[in-house]
């Protein structure tokens, strides 16, 4: 059965080199950082961590900057990465949507040149809310060319961490409900949004609306899998957050869980293969 991590960050060695900098001069990143074991990793070091674990295929894109260049130069190694993957790498665009006009160029620019979403952006390391018109412009081009938008969102109780942001799922919900024609992906469980799928009105307004599992052994106990799969398991997509985590580590942990093999076949791949249109396992929506 083929594997896709839907999550993966990869940055150029340009970028990589001005770590120490960057600490200074991207608060967020600052953040994330400044702990000399959190990694940054290159495209050889994804695809062997994609070997290890017997990932097929990943959704790779850098770290959304404040800073438009650092961005572009981002996209240009994920574009150039994903090209020569031979179809392993599907290539994300990161922008920051306070940059307005310029951020909606580099969007589309990508978009054209290959990009098939965009993301993950960071909302409190970028600046924006997700309520309200931050993210209007990016998201009609991305309703242009059929193309998520891959979105971070935390928890708004529990433990505090570095990098963990004042949006939450009701803020999620709201940018759901503003664009209903958009697909959006909601990195980290949406901050718990699947839980009110039990509603039925919320449930009806997300019918666009993915999460991704990126990180969930730092937060949720595994059971979190057989619960949200439980109403929502075509809603899910597996992904790890590389190189915060491996894919090999998050998998053995969804792989224990005894979860029937449809729905495990469905968070490992179907999912985002329907998202993304790859393969014959499209089966539509
Ligand atoms: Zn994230």
């Amino acid at each position: 059965m083929p594997i896709l991590d839907c999550h993966t960050h990869i940055l150029p060695a340009e970028i990589i080199v001005q770590r120490e900098r960057l600490l200074v001069r991207e608060p967020w990143f600052g953040l994330l950082y400044a702990n000399p074991k959190n990694r940054l990793a290159m495209l050889p070091d994804l695809l062997a961590a994609m070997d290890e674990a017997g990932v097929s295929q990943a959704v790779a894109f850098g770290f959304a900057f404040v800073d438009m260049g650092l961005c572009r130069l981002a996209n240009e190694y994920v574009l150039e990465a994903a090209r020569s993957s031979g179809g392993c790498l599907i290539p994300f665009a990161v922008v920051n949507p306070a940059a307005g006009e310029e951020a909606i160029r580099e969007a589309r620019r990508c978009l054209e040149q290959g990009a098939r979403g965009l993301g993950e952006l960071m909302p409190d390391g970028q600046g924006f809310s997700l309520e309200g018109d931050a993210l209007d412009g990016l998201a009609a081009l991305a309703r242009a060319y059929g193309a998520p938008m891959l979105l971070h969102v935390n928890e708004p109780v529990g433990h505090a961490y570095a990098g963990k942001g004042t949006q939450g799922p009701k803020e999620a919900y709201a940018l759901a409900v503003r664009h209903p024609e958009n697909t959006f992906l909601l990195a980290h469980w949406g901050g718990g949004l699947p839980f009110y799928e039990l509603m039925p009105e919320v449930k009806g307004a997300l019918s666009r609306v993915y999460y991704d599992t990126a990180a969930s052994p730092y937060l949720y106990e595994d059971a979190i899998y057989r619960h949200v799969g439980g109403w929502a398991a075509s809603k899910i997509l597996f992904g790890s957050d590389f190189p915060l985590l491996t894919p090999s580590r998050c998998l053995r942990r969804v792989r224990r869980l005894g979860l029937s093999a449809e729905v495990e076949a469905q968070i490992l791949y179907g999912n985002a293969a329907r998202l993304l249109g790859l393969g014959d396992m499209s089966k539509g929506r």
